[in-house]
């Protein structure tokens, strides 16, 4: 294509409304515009490279013996009310009413669809294995819609739903799914980790996402320095302490403290290390008051608190709720003498000698130990994982790492099949429920983490594989007939190779055209100049690598060729 007619409106000045290096640059270099938060315009240069992740992903699933479908966006409430999803999804699920009355959403995910779909054509054990995809528009009502395409209300994913005779065939469909997704982002050329994960509201407990790495992340990541084991921090098991619980070191003890409520001023006010402070949280699981202690210096963990209560909701309760449930004002709750169901980590059972609210405003206990006070108290770990933890698997050390999820796989059981009736006859004719599985990438966040990875101070550097172009032909000088001829030459003779080539023919300052080559981040390119040309020579540069070559024009398109044909080749073929 030629650059004088491409529709990308590029930028100089950084858009005020973007904060992230992705977000910026897809604005800058004329990729996206925004229509209102998190709904954006794919602009020609955005949606060729949305097109190559498709593209990619297409392959690999068709490969891993998927098929594509396309199922609608808009969803009646029935099948979400059949899977019981329709109460507590939540906001995010954007519901409306037809001109009839009835109540519809826009498709935030596709289970109840795909289930409602299969269960309808699939009545025998022979029908299946089943594995169905779509790439499509999802629309999540996100409370905070940011940085771009990484977290839009509207945004493009592939979503593939497994169906299964048995809980052994549907693992291996997961592990095929995997290893499907290893070669997709392998392809994207993405530095990413596969990591354990929690299955949050989609339900089942076998699930991977796949985090690429970078500062810029909103997931939070461990991983042990020993062994393999790599999760999310919702997720992440911790070793317990290996030392027994020691004794109680001292009596309970009510001590005053006038508005002293916090960990900081409570360990301030006494004297004493925010490790011997429990901290006691009251949550509302399934509409059940909770309390949950936590040594002070740690934080809880509500994904495991959800999954240890394997509760269907969970949120803090709210101040009133707190002065309801415990008599005293928030600060002062405690769980000496409780009637509350109470759930301890590990560490707190380690503290012989600790402080605790008293339940009463204005007072705390010291001389807590919770095997003495609590006997009740259920230990487990509650914590969200950081630096240094030990490894729930092996006692290493866990470091840390940022990263954003642009995958998800999940072993899902029969959650759906049995809650919408998706069943089969088996061999011996007798009905079973479907197994499933579900698995979904982030299209458009795929393009965003690759910008994240992928860029310098002068713009994007894409991947090959991503590139919305893969060479940029850059004529020097307009008014020089001869420059301009070779590069229309080079030109004709890329594309009719096969290579997708932009030639930059304005007639623009060289330097506004290297700039602009730079911002939107063609991979190669070749530049012809008038002094160069005397000499049969023209100038390649790999964007994002220092330095320049010359080689004779009449080679010009042989290398280009061969250099793309090498990055594009998936590894290891
Ligand atoms: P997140 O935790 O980031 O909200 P999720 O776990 O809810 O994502 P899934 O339901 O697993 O998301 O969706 C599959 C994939 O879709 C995710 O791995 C992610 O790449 C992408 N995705 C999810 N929400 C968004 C969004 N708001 N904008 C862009 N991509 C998204
Ligand atoms: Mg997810």
């Amino acid at each position: 294509m030629r650059l004088s007619q491409v529709f990308a409106p590029t930028l100089k000045e950084t858009p005020k409304e973007a904060e992230v290096v992705s977000h910026k640059l897809l604005l800058r270099a004329g990729y996206i515009r925004k229509l209102a938060a998190g709904i954006y315009n794919f602009l020609p240069l955005g949606i060729r490279s949305v097109r190559k992740v498709e593209a990619i992903v297409r392959e690999e699933l068709d490969r891993a013996g998927a098929q594509e479908v396309l199922m609608p966006a808009v969803q009646p409430a029935s099948v979400w009310k059949e899977s019981g999803r329709w109460d507590y999804y939540g906001s995010e699920l954007l519901r409306f009413k037809d001109r009839k009355g009835g109540d519809f959403c826009m498709g935030p995910t596709h289970e109840e669809v795909i289930t409602d779909l299969v269960r309808g054509e699939v009545r025998s054990y022979r029908q299946l294995p089943l594995n169905l995809y779509q790439i499509q528009s999802k629309f999540r009502d996100e409370l905070r819609p940011r940085a771009g395409l990484m977290r839009g209300r509207e945004f493009i994913m592939k979503d593939a739903y497994s169906f299964d005779v048995d809980e052994d065939a549907a693992k291996a469909s997961y592990h095929v799914m995997y290893d499907a997704y290893r070669r997709i982002f392998d392809r994207c050329g993405l530095e990413y980790r596969p990591v354990e994960a929690d299955t949050g509201n989609i339900g089942g407990n076998l699930s991977h996402e796949f985090q690429v790495l970078a500062d810029t992340g909103e997931d939070a990541i461990v991983s042990c320095a020993d062994c393999e084991y790599t999760a999310n921090v919702e997720k992440a098991e911790i070793q317990a302490p290996t030392a027994p619980a020691p004794e109680a070191a001292a009596p309970l003890a009510r001590v005053e403290t006038p508005n002293v409520r916090t960990i900081d001023e409570v360990a301030a006010f006494l004297e004493r290390a925010p490790t011997t402070i429990v901290k006691s949280v009251l949550f509302v699981a399934d509409d059940t008051p909770v309390l949950v202690l936590m040594r002070g210096d740690l934080e809880v963990n509500e994904v495991k608190v959800k999954a240890a209560l394997g509760a269907t909701t969970l949120h803090l309760a709210n101040d009133a709720t707190v002065v309801e449930v415990t008599g005293a004002p928030v600060g002062f709750a405690g769980p000496v003498e409780t009637k509350l169901r109470v759930l301890a980590d590990p560490t707190v059972a380690q503290i012989s000698d600790g402080v605790v609210g008293a339940n009463a405003a204005d007072a705390h206990l010291t001389g807590f130990h919770l095997g003495r006070d609590v006997p009740q108290a259920e230990i487990t770990d509650l914590r969200l994982a950081g630096a240094g933890d030990a490894c729930g698997r092996c006692g290493g050390t866990f470091a840390y790492f940022r990263g954003i999820e642009v995958g998800q796989v999940f072993y899902l059981g029969t959650k759906y099949s049995e809650a919408m009736g998706a069943r089969f006859l088996d061999e011996e004719g007798n009905e079973q429920p479907m197994q499933m599985g579900c698995y979904g990438i982030g299209i458009t966040r795929v393009l965003s983490a690759a910008i994240e990875q992928h860029h310098d101070d002068r713009g994007i550097i894409w991947p090959m594989a991503l590139a919305p172009f893969h060479v940029i032909v850059l004529p020097l000088q307009m008014n020089d007939d001869a420059v301009v001829a070779e590069a229309e030459r080079i030109y004709a003779e890329l594309k009719s190779a096969g290579i997708e080539v932009l030639i930059d023919d304005r007639d623009a300052r060289a330097g506004s055209k290297f700039a602009d080559a730079d911002l939107i981040g063609i991979p190669l390119r070749v530049t012809i100049g008038a002094r160069g040309l005397k000499a049969g020579m023209v100038e390649l540069a790999a964007r994002g690598v220092d330095g320049r070559e010359d080689v004779a024009a009449a080679d010009a398109v042989a290398t280009v060729v061969t250099r793309v044909r090498e990055a594009l080749a998936p590894s290891g073929e």
